[in-house]
């Protein structure tokens, strides 16, 4: 985050373009010694594409420069809440960069590709364990992507029961993660949304009004999003259940349970699960991620394809279920997140993975304790592994608002947590240090947030204009949304 030493000469303060010299080269090609080959259109190519030209130390300077400009979780702690942004061990990506998995071509045979193929099977069976579901499709490529999965899944069974006319509503909490509703929303479901109560938990009052025969399915995120576990769940199943709905389960916060609490046996019918979240894989720049959705032995005919599966011979291939939703993109998935998990779950084992999700909850109290009293805590009993606080007294007292505290923490050397998010918290400022920082780091983030309710009451405009220590100041937000500079201009307006 930190430009150059003093008195240096930054190289990342320009573009490419800017530092652009005609005639420099980061690599010579030798002159071609043999005959040239015409190519067949080449009045087609431009005179000029104005590349930028750069010698290799040049080239190498400005990427570094830009890189040291970055803030990760390389970098420093990284409490952005909802995301599980945690530390990923170095030694999954280099197992999912071996070359016998990195260039494997997806259209090989499965007999030449019988090590991916266990792999992915082991996974499977994995995930079967950890979520207490015994069938599971690997298929999906991201959380939301699962989601639909299963509300697709869903759909199907209900057609095979002759249910789907009358069952035209999916039930989703107001706390839930966006996709829920959006999902629901796009399998042609109406969504009725479901008030949390005033200790965080499902209304359950609404939840037993609100079931009939027009409900197909209720979604629920267990632990929910303001990190709270759902009391009395496995009743709530029941209810579902008897009303002749199916519970959906949002799994990105496998990792406050992971090893302790498992899906199925909690009464839910087909999960998502995000392992970009909980399994190992750098996430935040978009992707790739996987999803995979795990269910009963009642909704497994209906799996997206591809399912991997053994035969009675020991090989190890690809099927598609008997009445599958279909495939949701091309080939099997993305194996490279996959095979990441693989290699995070083996490293861990059992007792690993445990541990993950009893250090996580532990680091999101520490979190809770410290900071309590210096910010509103709506949601005041303990946590699992992410904590919601609320910017609202320092909004109320000092005008100063979350989106301002969550500036000035780049000042303080933190990147910031997920704000207004999720929506039912007013100046939502939600926190989840994950199981890989050490308790020195938390209380470093613990002080710093102290420190900004400080000087949210002494000193509110140094708060408005943050961050001051980065590259580029606080932006105007609605000017870049609406007249965004995507493309380097030329000076001389060639
Ligand atoms: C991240 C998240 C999702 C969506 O998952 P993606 O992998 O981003 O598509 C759904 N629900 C919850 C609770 C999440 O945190």
């Amino acid at each position: 985050m930190s430009a150059a030493r003093p008195g240096a000469e930054d190289f990342g303060a320009q573009l490419s373009f800017d530092r652009s010299a005609p005639g420099r080269r980061a690599v010579d090609v030798p002159a071609w010694g043999g005959e040239e080959t015409p190519l067949p259109n080449a009045h087609l190519l431009r005179d000029s594409v104005r590349l930028p030209e750069l010698s290799q130390g040049g080239l190498v300077r400005y990427y570094t420069a830009l890189s040291a400009r970055n803030y990760g979780i390389d970098s420093g702690t990284y409490p952005l809440g909802s995301c599980t942004m945690k530390y990923n061990p170095k030694v999954d990506d280099l197992v999912a960069s071996l070359p016998g998995f990195a260039t494997a071509h997806p259209q090989a045979p499965a007999e030449e590709a019988q090590g991916t193929l266990r792999i992915l099977l082991e996974l499977r069976r994995g995930l079967a364990e950890v979520t207490g579901l015994p069938e599971v499709s690997l298929a999906p490529a991201a959380g939301a992507q699962g989601e639909l999965a299963g509300v697709l899944m869903i759909t199907r069974a209900l057609e095979d029961r002759g249910d789907l006319e009358t069952r035209r509503r999916i039930l989703v909490p107001d706390s839930a993660h966006g996709t829920n509703p959006a999902t629901a929303a796009m399998a042609g479901f109406t969504v009725t949304q479901i008030p949390t109560a005033a200790d965080g938990s499902l209304d359950r009052a609404t939840i037993e009004r609100e079931l009939d025969e027009t409900v197909a399915a209720v979604m629920v995120t267990i632990p929910n999003t303001l990190g709270l576990w759902e009391q009395g769940i496995e009743e709530v199943a029941d209810l579902i259940h008897d009303a002749g709905a199916y519970l959906y389960g949002d799994g990105a916060n496998l990792n406050a349970i992971m090893g302790r609490v498992r899906y199925g046996d909690l009464g839910f019918d087909v999960v998502h699960l995000n392992l970009h979240k909980s399994f190992s894989t750098p996430h935040g720049g978009g992707g790739p991620g996987a999803g995979p959705v795990a269910c009963t032995e009642e909704l497994a005919p209906y799996l997206p394809a591809p399912v991997v599966v053994e035969d009675g011979d020991g090989l190890v291939r690809f099927e598609t279920p008997e009445r599958s939703i279909g495939r949701l993109q091309q080939f099997h998935g993305n194996v490279g997140v996959l095979i990441r998990a693989y290699a995070y779950m083996r490293a861990l084992g059992a007792e690993g993975l445990r541990a993950v999700s009893g250090q996580a909850v532990l680091n999101a109290n520490y979190l809770r304790v410290l900071m309590h009293g210096h910010y509103d805590l709506p949601y005041d009993r303990p946590v699992l592994h992410e904590v919601v606080f609320s910017g609202t007294r320092q909004r109320r007292e000092h005008g100063v608002r979350t989106y301002d505290i969550a500036k000035r923490l780049i000042d303080h050397g933190f990147h910031p947590p997920t704000v207004y998010f999720p929506l039912i918290v007013e100046e939502a400022l939600m926190m989840e240090p994950t199981e890989t920082e050490p308790p020195e780091a938390i209380e470093a983030l613990a002080e710093a947030m102290i420190a900004i309710a400080a000087e949210s009451a002494e000193d509110p405009e140094t708060l408005h204009g943050a961050p001051w220590t980065a590259p580029i100041g606080r932006l105007d937000e609605a000017e870049a949304a609406r007249r965004p500079v995507l493309r380097w201009q030329p000076a001389d307006g060639e």
